[in-house]
């Protein structure tokens, strides 16, 4: 408060402001954190999920006594220890187009929520569908949003929708200036094209093969990009916590005016770890924040508000270019098929592991599996495996030893961290197998479903990462 750039009528402004914060994860911990430690008067916290032992390392506000409870409880008893002063309202939801209608809206979707009465809106969550959808919130009910992301090593930190001063036209009226919305600078992708479909069945035993190749190839090609089931992009712990507080200088300039807009750039590990750019000017063709004649009228205009209003009355309650983050898309064991895959079970791998029945490859990369790996399973990343699937036959003479049990070379189990790469290197080296043809002895080749994730629900002491 003693500062300058603040002052007593700053302090004030935080204590009237109502923000949303979306998301109490990695980011949504360090940005509750410092808003409440910096007075912000009402914080609204909205996360579906519960607090899990993996992330109290980088979940700041969570604790070990608290597993179990909504992550968004377990902020608000955080934060309410920090600061008994301000109010906190905590909300077990996720930020969904289903928040908005019925039964959600009409059981526990908060009031403030339904009508949009915040002063700002902090995104923390992961993910892009959720980021777009937040973002045309804000831009229908004119509130301005800090975004948060970080992945890998990399963060940003941006402020859209900001209310920016008129430009002075002599007593005209002038519409109110809006800096440019997360979408004018971010377009959204257009949607991934789904796996191979066709209209009618195989009509020969070759072309049945041709196309499980195809399907198989659209998943290997999803996971290799890293966007398939099994795809988990790690996060630095560090930038959580500097891209959050990053988020809170931002919030922090909005709430006070003086934010102008502007995309932060963090990478804390590399030399120059902060950049800033000056962010375009509103894009009038946006998606999201332009106005475009509507379509079924030919005077009538779309805008933001009008389409938000259009969405709120739609009875099937569909956001275009939807897809809903939690539940995954299908992996390739998830789809009907008539595929003979040999799928074992977590118990029938703990047999083999203790038996010594099978060779076990682990597909991950070789950093995870310096993590955590089972006993005497040997790695041969998924992407090496694709291009020689012989090679979980007679790993490379640069691998260790296996501690090979007899009968090991006759089955082989793959093991991921899901069970999906698992399940392609399985048909991979089936594949190649029935290429090569037999020379008099039988391999068998199965993989386990639901992988280590699986794996570590059962085993005490086996690590979740
Ligand atoms: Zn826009």
């Amino acid at each position: 408060m003693m500062l300058s750039q603040i002052g007593l009528e700053g302090q004030l402004k935080l204590k009237r402001a109502k923000v949303l914060v979306v998301g109490a994860g990695g980011l949504g911990c360090p940005v509750l954190l410092y808003l409440a430690a910096a007075g912000v008067g009402e914080i609204t916290i909205l996360d579906h999920d519960t607090v899990e032992l993996s992330n109290l390392h980088r979940q700041v506000l969570h604790t070990e006594g608290r597993i179990g409870m909504g992550k968004a409880e377990s902020a608000r008893t955080a934060l309410q220890q920090l600061n008994s002063d301000i109010v906190v309202h905590a909300h077990r939801l996720p930020f969904t187009p289903s928040l908005f209608h019925p039964p959600l809206s009409t059981s526990s979707t908060p009031a403030s929520v339904m009508s949009g009465s915040f002063t700002l809106i902090l995104d923390c969550t992961d993910n892009p569908a959720t980021r777009h959808f937040l973002n045309a919130y804000a831009v229908a009910h004119d509130v301005p949003l800090v975004s948060g992301g970080a992945v890998r090593a990399e963060g940003t930190v941006g402020a859209y929708g900001l209310h920016l001063a008129s430009p002075s036209t002599g007593g005209e009226p002038v519409p109110p200036q809006r800096g440019p919305c997360y979408a004018c600078i971010f377009p959204p992708s257009p949607p991934a094209p789904g796996p191979p479909s066709y209209a009618s069945p195989p009509v020969s035993e070759a072309e049945r093969l041709e196309r499980e190749r195809e399907e198989d190839a659209y998943y290997e090609r999803l996971s290799l990009a890293g966007t398939g089931a099994c795809a988990d992009e790690g996060v630095v712990g560090v930038l959580c916590g500097v891209v959050g507080i990053g988020m809170v200088g931002e919030a922090m300039k909005v709430l006070l005016g003086t934010a102008t807009p502007s995309l932060h750039l963090f990478s804390p590990l590399s030399a120059s770890p902060y950049r800033s750019i000056k962010t375009r000017s509103r894009k009038v063709s946006c998606t999201t924040c332009g106005t475009t004649p509507a379509p079924s009228s030919a005077t009538a205009l779309s805008t933001p508000a009008s389409r938000w209003a259009a969405f709120l009355a739609d009875p099937s309650g569909t956001w275009p270019g939807w897809q809903d983050p939690l539940c995954e898309s299908p992996g390739v064991g998830q789809r009907g098929s008539s595929r003979m895959d040999a799928r074992i079970k977590v118990n029938e791998l703990r047999e083999a592991v203790r038996e010594g029945k099978a060779r076990i490859v682990d597909t991950r990369p070789a950093a995870e599996f310096g993590i955590a790996s089972i006993e005497g399973s040997v790695n041969i990343p998924f992407s090496r495996l694709l291009k020689d699937p012989s090679l979980a036959l007679a790993p490379s003479p640069t691998d260790p030893p296996l501690p090979s049990p007899p009968d090991a070379s006759k089955r082989i189990t793959f093991l991921c961290r899901r069970g999906n790469d698992s399940l392609l290197a399985s048909r991979a080296l089936r594949r190649y197998l029935a290429e090569r043809g037999s020379d008099g002895e039988t391999i068998e080749v199965d993989d386990v479903i639901g992988g280590l994730t699986a794996w570590a629900r059962e085993e005490e002491g086996f690590p979740v990462y």
